[in-house]
């Protein structure tokens, strides 16, 4: 049997077993559905977020913190499968080296799209920019609501969870570090 089948024998299991009848016409093609909607949501798992940004780097004498701040992401957490919803803020100081400004929301999208925890994935984020560009630091925020929590009413609703992973100058600097998180902090009505 072929992987897709597999995986709509597995959704047709699922369903029977909460209740449902697999058969039935609204559902017929769920499991078709879910494979499809799995195989986008966990494509990070096929690509490789080094490789994003070493499509586009660039030799620059810039030694100023570069932001991307508000990435939006849609991942899934690794213990319950169900939806993490936030966004993250990348910033690093070059070191001779700047890569192209689309390329980290694109990497950051690959992390999003496997299953996740939200801490190892601000860590990856942060580790892949060390990794592929060298700079003088990188430091990764990321804020997120977790539908584990929400969903089940285990925890605070709509809490969001805050997680954040410093490299080089980041730590050990204080100032670039104050001024990195004044810069995320600041009012949407502050930015153009
Ligand atoms: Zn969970």
């Amino acid at each position: 049997m072929d992987n897709q089948k597999r995986f709509e024998e597995a959704v047709r299991t699922m369903l029977a077993i909460i209740g449902e009848d697999p058969n039935r016409e609204g559902l017929i093609k769920t499991p078709a559905r879910v494979y499809k909607a799995f195989m986008h949501l966990t494509q990070g798992y096929r690509q490789d977020p080094k490789e994003i940004l070493g499509e586009a780097l660039f030799s620059s004498t810039n030694d100023e913190m570069v932001l991307v701040r508000d990435i939006e992401f849609y991942s899934l957490c690794e213990h319950h499968l169900l939806p993490i919803i936030g966004r993250a803020h990348v910033a690093y100081i070059p070191n001779g080296k700047v890569v192209g400004l689309s390329k980290i929301p694109r990497m950051v999208n690959v992390y999003a799209r496997r299953l996740q925890i939200q801490e190892q994935m601000t860590e990856q984020i942060a580790d892949a920019l060390m990794e592929t560009i060298n700079p003088k630091g990188v430091a990764v925020v990321v804020q997120a609501r977790h539908m584990c929590m929400e969903m089940r009413g285990v925890e605070k609703i709509c809490s969001t969870t805050v997680s954040s992973a410093l490299r080089g100058v980041f730590k050990e600097n204080i100032k670039t570090r104050e001024e990195f998180f004044s810069l995320i902090n600041a009012p949407q009505g502050n930015r153009f």
